[in-house]
């Protein structure tokens, strides 16, 4: 009764903004105004073997499905949502756009669901200063269109930071990325792993680099298959 009363009064003198706008929202909105939500750059073709990610990643590590929902456009409201996601602290936002992506998988005949859903790790020491990993909160998103499937946050472990990444050229860049990655050893032993089916989650696909790292890593599992799901790409 005083939680609710507390929060009434709260939402009367901090009402609730649009992450997108900053107008203020209805009773019923979320996240997002109506005319935002409206807006939201769907690619539109994440489901299709020609999609740009797909297209990307295909010829490099093997894959059963990979795609975008996002077109990612420099100064427009995914990039803003995704900034917003990694820098300032709403991990609400990645449930919010996990659960989109989820809605629009889950009448797929082209995308086979998942056993298990991999967010792509952080480093442990990034992801104590930001509080959460936003491609695990993406997942928990996604997840509640697919409960049959199991998150597995600790499949991967990241190795080493990225900090050192930007005075690299491109080569050693790269070489970089490639062993940045490690398949648990507890993914080596157990044998539930054997011959499923996983689902990479990332927030932004740019270069393909971290997941195609993370894809062969998984492959390393007996008759593992993969698949890839990122929220925004740049088309
Ligand atoms: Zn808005």
């Amino acid at each position: 009764m005083f939680g609710t009363l507390f929060k009434s009064l709260l939402a009367f003198f901090y009402p609730a903004c649009c992450i997108g706008c900053g107008r203020e929202l209805m009773a019923g909105e979320g996240l997002l105004c109506a005319d935002c939500i409206g807006q939201l750059p769907y690619i539109g073709n994440e489901d299709s073997p020609c999609n740009p990610v797909f297209a990307n990643i295909a010829g490099r590590v093997p894959v059963l499905f990979a795609g975008a929902v996002f077109d990612f456009k420099k100064k427009g409201i995914i990039q803003h949502l995704l900034h917003e996601l990694k820098y300032n602290h709403r991990p609400e936002i990645g449930v919010f756009l996990g659960r989109i992506a989820g809605e629009r998988l889950r009448g797929s005949s082209c995308f086979l669901p998942p056993d298990y859903i991999v967010p792509v790790p952080m480093h442990p020491r990034k992801e104590k200063k930001r509080g959460y990993n936003q491609s695990l909160r993406i997942a928990e998103g996604f997840r509640e269109f697919f409960p049959e499937a199991g998150i597995e946050k600790d499949l991967l472990e990241k190795r080493h930071g990225s900090e050192s990444q930007t005075r690299k050229n491109r080569v050693s860049r790269w070489e970089n990325v490639k062993t940045a990655f490690c398949l648990c050893d507890a993914a080596r032993r157990e044998a539930r792993f054997e011959g499923k089916h996983f689902l990479i989650i990332d927030d932004v696909f740019t270069t393909g680099a971290t997941v195609e790292s993370c894809a062969r890593q998984i492959l390393q599992i007996p008759d593992a298959r993969v698949s890839v799901l990122t929220m925004a790409t740049p088309v």
